[in-house]
């Protein structure tokens, strides 16, 4: 059999959160905001761009507050992490050609602790909901999906082809065709 299968025992109906200690930054060290949760709880225009889209990167990285934004050594004292923040938890700065920059900003501890908290009590209302709905499908030959799961299949079948760029050929000749269009008046 090939390596990748799963044997039969090893495949449960439960649903996994994600197993992080941090879910403020799903232990990266930088505060995670994937889920809009900075901008509803405290700055709203977080990583929005001066057109009001959303943005991600436009602003600065927030430097999370737990041990993932420390240095971190391996058993033999190696460092396998150089982190964020210096010991006395002083966000780090690099210089670069354009002048000297901190590596990022922070939400308050109680801030952090805040997202840390309400994501893990989503993700445990999550596993509940995809349990309950695992376990009412076993017998069911149509499988019911929460509504959010459900919402996103519509979306994605009337999406053409997330995966159709458009060929060097064709962009050569859409370019061509504008530049050959007479300006309107
Ligand atoms: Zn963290």
């Amino acid at each position: 059999m090939n390596n990748y299968k799963r044997k039969l025992t090893e495949k449960t109906i439960n649903f996994y959160p994600p197993d992080k200690e941090c879910y403020a930054c799903y232990d990266t060290g930088i505060v995670n905001n994937s889920d809009r949760l900075v901008n509803r709880l405290f700055w709203n225009d977080y990583d929005i761009d001066d057109k009001g889209r959303n943005f991600a990167g436009s602003d600065a990285a927030i430097i999370c507050h737990c041990k993932r934004a420390y240095q971190q050594l391996d058993e033999d004292q190696n460092v396998i992490n150089s982190g964020y923040r210096d010991s006395l938890g002083n966000i780090k700065s690099v210089v670069t050609s354009s002048g000297e920059h901190t590596l990022g900003v922070s939400l308050s501890k109680d801030q952090t602790r805040m997202l840390h908290h309400k994501r893990k009590e989503c993700w445990q209302q999550s596993v509940k909901l995809m349990n309950d709905y695992r376990l009412q499908n076993i017998n069911n030959s149509k499988k019911e999906l929460p509504y959010f799961i459900q919402t996103v299949k519509e979306t994605l079948k009337n999406t053409p082809s997330l995966f159709s760029f458009p060929t060097e050929k064709a962009t050569v000749e859409s370019m061509k065709l504008n530049q050959s269009e007479p300006p309107h008046t």
